[in-house]
C-alpha cells in the first residue's frame, strides 16, 4: 500500500498526464455514442441462441403463485431463498436461461472467473456450508453453487426455464399481478420481484459489413465450445490448433479468455481498441485449514462489512479481504487521511485523490514494460485514463499473452475495427484473414429498460412503469416504487449503489422484501406500496448527496459515462445513498426490522375496514 507521508506528485507531471487522458478520450469521442451497438434481437437472433442446454418442450402454466421472480441470477436465488426461510412456500422464478445463474449461466468462456473475492462475491456461503476452492473463483464453481441455492431451497421446484415474461400487469379489481411469457403462459401472482441484472443482453459493435462474414462467429456470452474444443473447465481448445482467431474487445471478459486463446489458437489478433487496465489477480486455492479459522457463525456477514467498510471509506482498522479493491480504496483514504487539517476541503481531497490515482495507474502502466516483452506491443496496452473511468481488471496472465509467438495486439488506437469482409477485418487499413471471430463487445447498458427487460410494468390504473420513470428512475430504496404494489426491483442504484460487490446489494434488498411480504402476509393485507410522499422523500435525500462518482464526461468512453454522451437530466438520478453504502445497509437493516416499514402503506381486500 502506499506510503501517506509519501510526497505530492510533481505538479507538472500531472498535468501532463491531465493532458494525455483528455487526449485519448478525444480520439475516442463519437456523436453516435450507445447507438454505434447494434441490437442484436433485431438483427442477429442466431447470436442469443443458447449453447448450453436444449429448450423442453412444456405446457403453458396457467395457475395462481404467492410470489414471482423475473430472473434467476443472484438476485432471484438470493430473494427465493430468503422468502422459502420467511415460509413462503410457492416462489415462482422465471428465467430466460435453461438453469439458474444469470451471468455465470450465459458466460461459460475460458477463464470466466469472479472478479472480486470470492468470500464476499458468492452468495450464502454460510447457508450453503461452501467454501469456495479459491480466492477468486471460476465460472463453473460459481455456477454449481447458483445450483446449489436453487436445490437447497427448493427453487427448482415451480421454476420456468427458457422463458422470457413478455407483459406484467397489475390487476386492480383481483389485487395481483398477471404475467405473459413468450412460451404462452398467463399465471397470476400476488407479488412480483424483479432482478434482471445490468449486463445481460449482449452487444455487437456496429461494425460495416458486420453480416458479411462467413465463417464461424459467435458472441463471449454464447461460447460455441463445439467449434473451439475444450470446456468451461480450461480444457484446451484443440480444435482451434490450426486456425485463425480474431476477438473484438479488450473489457474484462476478453482479459480473462485472450490467455487461454493464445495457448490454443495457431493465430490469434486481439483487436483493441481501448486498452483495459490490468493490475495483479493473485489468486490462490483456499487452505481449507485457515477456512476454518474464519468461518464461525456470521462469518460471511462480518467479511461482507469490512469489504464494503474498506470499499466506502469506513474505519475499519483491518482489510480481511486485502486485494485490488480495497487496495484502491485505501490508498486513496490514506492520502485524504495524511492531509493537514487546514487541507481537508472538498477540493484538497479530490486532489488527494487524483495524486492516489495517478499513482496507482502510473503502476499499472509500469507493469506492462515489466512483463511484455516487445515495446511497441506494451506501448499499446497502457491505459491512459484514470482508473475508474471503466471497469478495472485484475490477471497474472492475459498481459504474458502477448509474448506468445502466435499472439498479435492489433491496436486500433481508438480507431476501432474498420470493417468486416467475407474473409476477415480490416483495421488500421491492413486486412486479416481469419477463420473465426469471437465479440468480446459487452453487453447493452443506457439503453431503455424496456427494451433490455424484454417487458414493460403496468401498474395501477394502467401507468406504465416506463411513463413514471419518463423523468428519470424514482424509487423508495431502488425497491418499491408508487403506482406500482407488491412489486419489488432487486439491484443497487436508489439503494446502497456499492459497484465493487454486487451481491451485497442484492442480498440486503432480498432479506428485505422477505420480511415485508411476510409482514404482509401476518397482517391479512393483500398489497403494500410505497406512498408517493415517501418515494419523494427519499428522492430528495439521494439529491442531497454528492451525485455520481463515477461516469465523468472527462473519461475515455466506456459505458461507466455512456459513451461520452451526456446523459440527460434523468442520469442524476443514478446515485446511491449519500451517507455511503455501510451506512445504507445499517439504515435499512433498522428499517426492515423495527416492524414499522415506513413509507409503505398496507391495504387488505377491498371489503376491508382496516385499508390504508
Ligand atoms: P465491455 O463493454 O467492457 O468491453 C467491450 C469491448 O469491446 C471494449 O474493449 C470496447 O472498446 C470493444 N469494442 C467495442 N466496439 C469496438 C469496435 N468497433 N472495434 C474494436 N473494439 C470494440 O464488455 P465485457 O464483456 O468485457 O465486460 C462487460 C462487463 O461485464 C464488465 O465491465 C464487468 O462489469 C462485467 N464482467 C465482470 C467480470 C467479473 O467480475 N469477473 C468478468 C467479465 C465481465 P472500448 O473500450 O473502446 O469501448
Amino acid at each position: 500500500m502506499a506510503n501517506p507521508e509519501q510526497a505530492r506528485l510533481d505538479p507538472n507531471a500531472k498535468a501532463a498526464l491531465r493532458a494525455k487522458y483528455l487526449l485519448e478520450r478525444d480520439k475516442r469521442l463519437r456523436a453516435d455514442g450507445n447507438n454505434q451497438y447494434v441490437e442484436i434481437k433485431q438483427n442477429f437472433e442466431q447470436f442469443l441462441t443458447d449453447p448450453h442446454t436444449p429448450i423442453a418442450e412444456r405446457a403453458p402454466v396457467t395457475d395462481h403463485v404467492t410470489f414471482t421472480f423475473i430472473g434467476g441470477g443472484f438476485a432471484g436465488l438470493v430473494t427465493g431463498a430468503r422468502l422459502k426461510e420467511q415460509g413462503i412456500g410457492d416462489v415462482r422464478i422465471v428465467e430466460k436461461g435453461g438453469d439458474f445463474g444469470g451471468t455465470w449461466y450465459w458466460n461459460r468462456y475460458p477463464g470466466a472467473q469472479c472478479d472480486t473475492a470470492s468470500f464476499v462475491y458468492m452468495p450464502l456461503l454460510e447457508e450453503t456450508g461452501h467454501m469456495p476452492t479459491e480466492k477468486y473463483a471460476h465460472g463453473p464453481e460459481i455456477l454449481a453453487h447458483c445450483q446449489r441455492i436453487g436445490q437447497q431451497f427448493k427453487l427448482y421446484d415451480q421454476a420456468l426455464f427458457h422463458t422470457e415474461v413478455t407483459d406484467l400487469k397489475w390487476l386492480d379489481r383481483a389485487q395481483c399481478w398477471q404475467i405473459t411469457t413468450q412460451r404462452g403462459d398467463c399465471f397470476t401472482s400476488q407479488f412480483v420481484g424483479m432482478g434482471t441484472g445490468p449486463l445481460h443482453v449482449p452487444k455487437l459493435p456496429g461494425i460495416p459489413g458486420l453480416g458479411d462474414f462467413k465463417g464461424k462467429a459467435f458472441h463471449t456470452s454464447r461460447w460455441d465450445y463445439q467449434y473451439t474444443g475444450g470446456d468451461a473447465n480450461g480444457a484446451p481448445m484443440t480444435n482451434l490448433q490450426n486456425k485463425r482467431v480474431a476477438i473484438i474487445g479488450t473489457g474484462a471478459t476478453s482479459v480473462q479468455c485472450v490467455p487461454h486463446l493464445a495457448k490454443s489458437c495457431e493465430t490469434l489478433y486481439v483487436f483493441q481498441r481501448t486498452p483495459s487496465s490490468v493490475d495483479v489477480r493473485n489468486n490462490q486455492p483456499t487452505d481449507a485449514e485457515w477456512f476454518k479459522t474464519i468461518a464461525t457463525p456470521g462469518w460471511q456477514q462480518r467479511w461482507l462489512e469490512n469489504f464494503t467498510s474498506n470499499q466506502t471509506g469506513g474505519m475499519a482498522s483491518e482489510d480481511l479481504v486485502m486485494d485490488g479493491w480495497t487496495d484502491l480504496s485505501r490508498r486513496i483514504q490514506a492520502r485524504i487521511r495524511s492531509l493537514p487539517e487546514t487541507e481537508r476541503t472538498p477540493q484538497g481531497m479530490m486532489a488527494a485523490w487524483e495524486d492516489s490515482d495517478y499513482e496507482k495507474m502510473n503502476e499499472i502502466r509500469a507493469r506492462v514494460d515489466e512483463i511484455v516483452a516487445d515495446p511497441k506491443t506494451a506501448e499499446g496496452l497502457k491505459a491512459w485514463y484514470r482508473q475508474l473511468c471503466k471497469r478495472p481488471c485484475f490477471h497474472d496472465d492475459y498481459l504474458d499473452s502477448f509474448n506468445e509467438p502466435g499472439t498479435h495486439l492489433i491496436h486500433t488506437d481508438g480507431a476501432g475495427v474498420e470493417r468486416i469482409t467475407e474473409t476477415g477485418l480490416v483495421a488500421n487499413g491492413v486486412t486479416y484473414d481469419v477463420d473465426c471471430i469471437i465479440y468480446a463487445s459487452g453487453f447493452e447498458v443506457g439503453t431503455e429498460h424496456k427494451r433490455r427487460a424484454g417487458f414493460d410494468l403496468t401498474g395501477r390504473d394502467g401507468e406504465k412503469l416506463s411513463d413514471h420513470w419518463a423523468d428519470g428512475m424514482k424509487t423508495l430504496h431502488g425497491t418499491h416504487v408508487h403506482g406500482f404494489p407488491n412489486a419489488f426491483i432487486v439491484q443497487p442504484t436508489q439503494g446502497a449503489n456499492l459497484i465493487s460487490n454486487v451481491p451485497h446489494n442484492l442480498t440486503e434488498s432480498g432479506q428485505t422484501i422477505a420480511l415485508t411480504v411476510r409482514h404482509t402476509l401476518d397482517q391479512g393485507q393483500q398489497e403494500v406500496e410505497v406512498t408517493e410522499a415517501a418515494e419523494a422523500a427519499w428522492i430528495e435525500i439521494l439529491l442531497s448527496g454528492p451525485g455520481r462518482m463515477i461516469g465523468s464526461q472527462d473519461c475515455t468512453p466506456g459505458y461507466y459515462n455512456n459513451e461520452g454522451i451526456e446523459p440527460g437530466p434523468g442520469a442524476k438520478f443514478h446515485v446511491g445513498y449519500p451517507h455511503g453504502a455501510l451506512a445504507y445497509f445499517e439504515y435499512l437493516k433498522k428499517w426492515r426490522s423495527d416492524g414499522q416499514f415506513n413509507g409503505l402503506c398496507f391495504r387488505g381486500k377491498p371489503d376491508d375496514v382496516n385499508a390504508g
